[in-house]
């Protein structure tokens, strides 16, 4: 089917008769190489709109925590990490982190999402203590800690299974897990930019025994490295497969799905974009709300697509609203794995995520991690601080 017959069929999309509207992996390779980016945007729009019908656009007020940058697994797109043994390499104690917790409950946070490198100095005790520690400091806040490669790493140097490990931290009280990592789950090119990091499976299968534990998750997806349009939708149908597979056997899945362009401007990898035998990579605002439409329309068992704004910047996360995102991000407070490879901006405020939401055509809603709204004290504008009048069909 060409591309404009796969989107008339998909205009009749509705929950109740998606399974029969399915994407095949056929159609969504046609329509990321051949669709028009509007009519794609108009679809995904269209979808969007259909599952959130009242123009709520959420974001969440947390605080990133990279509590250590020593790592063995050395990917290519990496400026982070430092290896061990490096003059550089820290790691925080209980207290440095329990002082940025603090700092985000003065903002009215209700999540931290704390990932670092694989350390091989850290056991398990520490983490167990760091996660009982932080639960009992700070009941309010939903502790989302250590991505799958974190999970495998601990869990090798504690010689148990990454299962274990997860009921252990739960158990301790951690609340979820961050998607990172997933970047392209596909074997050539998860073997060629991380080699270390282990088959896409694997990713996949702590995934998987977190969702069993009740766990919160999300899932991720770095693009840009090269790869064409086959492996990007391999990519997503390797989620949409596990979702299935989670919501039917546990009820539990990925809350949702958050895409971004690989950074290249201080990394090995990034050299490959130079000189004169370069390859094409990372992706531009086009490519990225390409992206995006399709993954809305692709995963139509993830509720939640969110706009990328440290990678891709305010404006075109706005655009990617129309793009079929209904979550505008959070405001992170402070960045340090993707900003080391080139992004500026790190963090950003409640009023700016809200003005934001608002001059897009949106209500702001907040959300915790698990996306439920959360009461959303609208900031009130100051006009004389802002480029432009806000919409006059927006009340602020
Ligand atoms: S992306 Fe994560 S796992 Fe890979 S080198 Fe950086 S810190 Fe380590």
């Amino acid at each position: 089917m060409d591309w404009e017959s796969i989107l008339i069929r998909q205009k009749s999309w509705r929950p109740d008769n998606k399974d029969e509207l399915r994407l095949t992996i056929d159609e969504g390779i046609e329509l990321y190489k051949n669709a028009p980016l509007h009519d794609l945007m108009s679809a995904a729009n269209q979808r969007r709109k259909i599952l959130f019908p009242h123009g709520i656009v959420t974001y969440l007020v947390d605080r990133n925590i990279n509590y250590t940058n020593v790592c063995t697994i050395n990917c290519q797109f990496c400026s982070f990490y430092r290896p061990p043994g490096h003059n550089e390499n820290y790691t925080q104690t209980y207290e440095q982190i329990s002082e940025r917790i603090i700092e985000l409950i003065k903002i009215g946070g209700s999540r931290i999402l704390m990932q670092g490198g694989v350390n091989p100095s850290l056991e398990l005790e520490w983490y167990v203590k760091l996660i009982n520690y932080l639960s009992k400091e700070h009941p309010t806040i939903d502790l989302d800690c250590f991505s799958p490669i974190e999970i495998e790493g601990i869990a090798e140097v504690a010689g148990v299974s990454t299962l274990e490990i997860l009921q252990c931290f739960k158990n301790a009280g951690m609340h979820g897990l961050p998607g990172g990592g997933a970047e392209m789950l596909v074997d050539g090119i998860r073997s060629d930019i991380s080699p270390k990091k282990g088959s896409p499976q694997n990713w996949l299968n702590v995934m998987e025994q977190a969702q069993s534990l009740g766990l919160t998750t999300s899932a991720t997806n770095v693009f840009g490295f090269g790869e064409d349009e086959v492996d990007r939708i391999q990519h997503m149908m390797r989620i949409r497969d596990l979702q299935d597979k989670a919501l039917s056997s546990h009820g539990n899945g990925f809350t949702s799905f958050i895409a971004w362009p690989v950074q290249l401007e201080s990394n090995t990898f990034g050299k490959r974009n130079r000189g004169k035998n370069k390859h094409v990579l990372g992706a531009g605002p086009t490519e990225y709300l390409r992206h995006v439409a399709i993954s809305r329309l692709f995963l139509d068992n993830i509720t939640n697509i969110q706009a990328s704004w440290p990678t891709m910047g305010l404006g075109v996360a706005q655009m990617a609203l129309y793009a079929g995102a209904n979550d505008a991000g959070s405001t992170m407070m402070e960045e340090n794995v993707v900003s080391a490879s080139g992004t500026s901006k790190m963090s950003a405020s409640e009023i700016e995520l809200q003005y934001t939401i608002k001059r897009a055509g949106f209500k702001p809603v907040k959300r915790d991690s698990d996306y439920n709204h959360l009461v959303t004290e609208l900031i009130r504008n100051d006009s004389k601080h802002l480029p432009a009048p806000i919409p006059s069909q927006i009340s602020l």
